[in-house]
């Protein structure tokens, strides 16, 4: 399908491993195709316990004295579907096919996979060549980067001898990445008490919220939906009107939440007051957020089926007023959106907090949080500052899945390196940046601080869905770039 496309040489690998299956949690057959590749060239490689494989390569001729250069990308992609597609993500390759008006690959009905499988595509490719001038090279191939990035955690740093470091994990050409937030996730837990009453049960919901990633679209001034809700019945001003079944909202907690419920049984004699209360809420709260999220709706229904808090029709197991009061203060009070921004380089978000999940299991309810900063205390202070607050509105506090982030090094001779070369084949200057999201730099650097690193790819769109699309002069131009790039630093 992708015959014809320049580079031919990236395309061919970008092919083969598009008819491998990948998905994140299912990488047995990427790895083996990896090993094979190494196998077939007379490369020496390493497959690591947690999966990793990383293929070295020696110096060409009049690079040898140079320092190692590391080409580093992810085996796993987001294996994602249209839901009218029949294809078995977990066995099947993938139908790759170039759009209409030949600028760009995609797959048809999935995501492409192209962050990172055309990482590997061009390691592959300045392995298998014999025309290239480089230093000696390492491709690290990394398992599992999309659900925690388990194969950075667990890298070996003695399986790698380089230490200037190409992660080809971004999607904006032109964009030098040089620094990444770190993260970590606060869990808050609040255990309910429950009373049986009876009455009739009604869905409150907020739906329609614009949403988006936790991270690079925090600073966007969007509104959460699981906050919007708090808001809601504070507004409503209810008291022990509503007795709550449940409350939910959001799908993960790198995700700024769209929609949020709570389900709540009220008896006859106060209905029609509570139904006012909501009127006059939702009045008050379309006002205020109009602007800002122009597609929020606020529900009120009937309802039926209790679920597990269901002891008969008409009969409810329900959260008392002091545990539900907890939750909705927590709530009221927890950060949201950006805390504080960079002073340098300036204009991009420092630290933030996105409260992405709530849900009630059982006898509890549960938050889920995720905090991010360029800087390491600043995140760990803003954890605190959560954990406190759940326990000042008796919850419990733990903290789940943390990853240090990558600091803007002042000074980076690798850095200049890229950016000199950019300007020699573009003509133009390109933008360094930091980001407000997770890369496996932070990690990297973590097991080997001594490293330099940058991050940079071809420009791929909407990743992770199944509009993702690569840009087919994007792929050539980045290929060139990093051709030039091995050529120079294997001057030294
Ligand atoms: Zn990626």
């Amino acid at each position: 399908m992708l015959e014809g496309l320049k580079p031919g040489r990236v395309w061919k690998y970008f092919e083969e491993i598009c008819a491998i299956p990948h998905g994140s949690g299912n990488i047995g057959a990427i790895s083996e195709y990896l090993q094979n590749f190494a196998k077939v060239h007379g490369l020496a490689y390493i497959a690591e316990p947690c999966g990793n494989v990383i293929i070295r390569k020696d110096a060409t001729p009049g690079c040898e004295h140079a320092p190692a250069v590391v080409l580093q990308g992810h085996m796993d992609m987001v294996a994602v579907k249209e839901k009218d597609c029949g294809k078995d993500m977990e066995k099947e390759g993938l139908d790759v096919a170039v759009t209409e008006d030949g600028q760009f690959v995609y797959a048809k009905g999935t995501s492409l996979g192209g962050d990172d499988g055309i990482a590997l595509a061009y390691g592959l490719a300045v392995l298998a060549s014999d025309d290239l001038a480089h230093p000696a090279i390492e491709l690290v191939a990394t398992v599992d980067e999309e659900t925690g990035m388990d194969g950075a955690h667990e890298l070996l740093a003695e399986d790698v001898r380089g230490r200037r470091w190409l992660n080809i994990d971004s999607e904006d050409e032109g964009v030098l990445l040089a620094g990444c937030a770190g993260g970590l996730t606060q869990h808050s837990v609040f255990p309910v008490v429950r009373d049986t009453v009876s009455g009739d049960l009604l869905r409150i919901a907020v739906t329609g919220c614009r949403g988006g990633h936790s991270g690079t679209e925090i600073d966007k001034n969007r509104a959460n939906a699981i906050l919007m809700l708090a808001l809601l019945i504070r507004e409503m001003d209810c008291g022990k009107m509503l007795q709550p079944l449940w409350i939910a909202g959001g799908e993960k907690d790198n995700a700024i939440p769209t929609s949020s419920e709570i389900v709540i049984c009220v008896n006859e004699y106060e209905r029609y007051e509570v139904c006012r209360a909501f009127d006059r809420a939702e009045k008050n709260l379309l006002e205020a957020f109009r602007r800002q999220e122009p597609e929020v709706a606020f529900v009120l229904e009937e309802t039926t089926g209790g679920g597990e808090f269901e002891i008969r029709e008409g009969s409810y197991r329900v959260m008392n007023q002091t545990s539900f009061e907890n939750v909705l203060n927590f709530l009221l009070l927890v950060p949201f959106g950006v805390s504080a921004m960079c002073v340098e380089p300036a204009g991009l978000v420092e630290t933030s907090n996105n409260v992405g999940i709530i849900r009630t299991v059982g006898e509890t309810v549960v938050v889920d949080s995720s905090v991010r900063s360029m800087i390491h205390v600043r995140k760990q202070q803003l954890g605190d500052k959560i954990a406190l607050l759940t326990m000042l509105c008796g919850g419990i506090a733990e903290r789940h899945s943390e990853y240090p982030g990558w600091e803007y090094r002042p000074e980076s001779p690798l850095r200049d390196a890229w950016v000199a070369t950019y300007r020699e084949v573009y003509g133009a200057e390109p933008k360094v940046e930091t980001i407000h999201a997770g890369l496996e730099c932070g990690l990297i650097i973590e097991h080997m601080p001594e490293t330099d690193a940058v991050s940079f790819g071809p420009n791929i769109f909407d990743i992770h869905t199944t509009a993702e699309r690569m840009e087919i002069g994007s792929v050539e131009r980045t290929w060139n770039l990093l051709v030039k790039l091995l050529e120079r630093l294997g001057r030294g």
